[in-house]
């Protein structure tokens, strides 16, 4: 019996023996091909012994000091580094451990930032349905994913969701033979009923990921976002936890719609699975109210900007650097894309395949005319993700529920940054063969 108290009681894990590259290797000797790249964090792949050395010869000098008490080199270089990576405009870093702490930061500097403006009011947040923020009960509440939310629902914080730009599965651009950006629209009626001198912030993640694998809004619809933001004084909170620092083929998944957001929250790759970190990038705009008004943010957890962690997150971005991965999972996204689209062609039970760079979503329906997704009972996602990896292949199941409630079946690939395309096939060829398998069970 496990000593843990485990995530999943239902679940037998493989037990970890090492990881190495794109691969995990278990203490049963078998290899895993990680195709989700350990949910999203892992950019610079598995096992990078520089990291290790780096650690030994420099880290040990201090591995913690109280933030509150004394600054320290590693958490002033890394966001310098960051900052040079940044959309013009970004002027500071908070460093965190992960990316709900880089989200309820983030929250917190909104509501600060308005009431150092003398506008105690704004109180209430906006963000979307079929988003993920994290599990802190203040991201949660962010958050549009509603199995999760459904135990903690009398704890919840007033946060206003709006429909997220699921053009695959929009109510508002369903019939009208492509997207309308009505959903945008409907982002500055809500903020107009509700008041908009009551609200501080919209969450948004940029594409959204783990409760609806990979939408990628059109062009316009970030500089809509912008707009409304500024028209009503609201700031505009880009999360990147997931789609950020390189995932997409640019250092920030935003950089595609040439946005700058009032902040953008960090976390996963940032740190690559070597360190807990997460970070938020905060505005001039935001920043010079707490520069110029002296004032202090009322904020911060003990490990905020941990020594030993901004040491190994300015380690990651050196290797990033140096073998452009940042810009990577573009090149190597559009071969992985490639081959799903092609996948799609050859498998009715593909509905939909999205996302960018090195993160793709596809989305599996019952019937693709119709889009009629699988029944939940069906557990779609949970067999395939089974059978994937009977097959030495670690893909992302998505989260049920996310049909509004009608099962939505989805899988993210989100493989590490270093991935190969011939590891990009084996992924790929994998899911091919348990697709073929499942067709046949499903039409049987
Ligand atoms: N935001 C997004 C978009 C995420 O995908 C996640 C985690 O999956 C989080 C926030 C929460 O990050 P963490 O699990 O590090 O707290």
């Amino acid at each position: 019996m496990s000593s843990v108290f485990a995530r999943d009681y239902a679940a037998e894990l493989p037990m970890v023996d090492h990881a190495s590259g794109v691969y995990i290797h278990g203490a049963d000797g078998r290899a895993y091909l990680d195709g989700m790249g350990s949910a999203g964090v892992i950019g610079i792949g598995h096992g990078r012994t520089e990291i290790y050395d780096a650690l030994a010869s420099q880290g040990s000098k201090v591995s913690y000091v109280y933030t509150a008490s004394f600054n320290h080199p590693w958490q002033e270089s890394l966001g310098r580094s960051i900052l040079s990576v940044a959309p013009e405009g970004m002027s500071a870093v908070y460093f965190v451990s992960g990316g709900s702490e880089a989200n309820e930061t983030a929250l917190k500097l909104a509501r600060q930032y308005h009431v150092e403006r003398g506008q105690p009011q704004r109180h209430r947040m906006l963000a979307r349905w079929q988003s993920y923020h994290g599990v802190t009960i203040a991201t949660l509440s962010l958050s549009g994913r509603t199995s999760w939310r459904a135990p903690y629902d009398p704890y919840l914080l007033p946060v206003l969701h709006v429909a997220p730009p699921y053009e695959y599965r929009c109510s508002y651009c369903r019939d009208s033979g492509g997207c309308t950006m009505d959903c945008v629209d409907e982002l500055e009626r809500t903020i107009l009923l509700a008041g908009p001198e009551t609200i501080s912030c919209f969450f948004a993640e940029t594409i959204v990921g783990t409760t609806a694998s990979g939408l990628v809004p059109k062009p316009e619809y970030y500089r809509r976002v912008r707009e409304i933001c500024d028209r009503y004084g609201i700031l505009f909170i880009a999360d990147e936890v997931l789609m950020g620092y390189g995932r997409t083929g640019r250092p920030f998944a935003i950089d595609d719609w040439g946005v700058l957001p009032d902040m953008i929250t960090c976390g996963k790759a940032i740190g690559s699975g070597y360190a807990p970190l997460g970070a938020v990038l905060v505005n001039e705009k935001v920043t010079s109210v707490f520069r110029e008004g002296r004032k202090r943010f009322v904020h911060g957890f003990t490990y905020s900007g941990h020594a030993l962690s901004c040491f190994v997150g300015q380690q990651v971005f050196d290797i990033m650097q140096r073998e452009d991965l940042f810009s990577r999972p573009g090149v190597m996204g559009a071969y992985l894309h490639g081959r799903l689209n092609d996948l799609q062609q050859r498998h009715a039970l593909i509905g939909d395949v999205r996302g960018r760079g090195l993160y793709a979503g596809v989305e599996f329906v019952a019937d693709r005319g119709s889009r009629e997704p699988f029944a939940p009972e069906r557990n779609f996602t949970g067999r395939l993700v089974a059978m994937m990896r009977d097959r030495g292949v670690i893909v992302g199941g998505g989260v049920p529920g996310a049909n509004f409630g009608r099962g939505g079946d989805h899988i993210q690939i989100t493989p590490p940054y270093i991935v190969s395309e011939a590891e990009i096939d084996v992924i790929v060829d994998a899911l091919d063969d348990v697709l073929t398998l499942l067709s046949e069970e499903e039409a049987g």
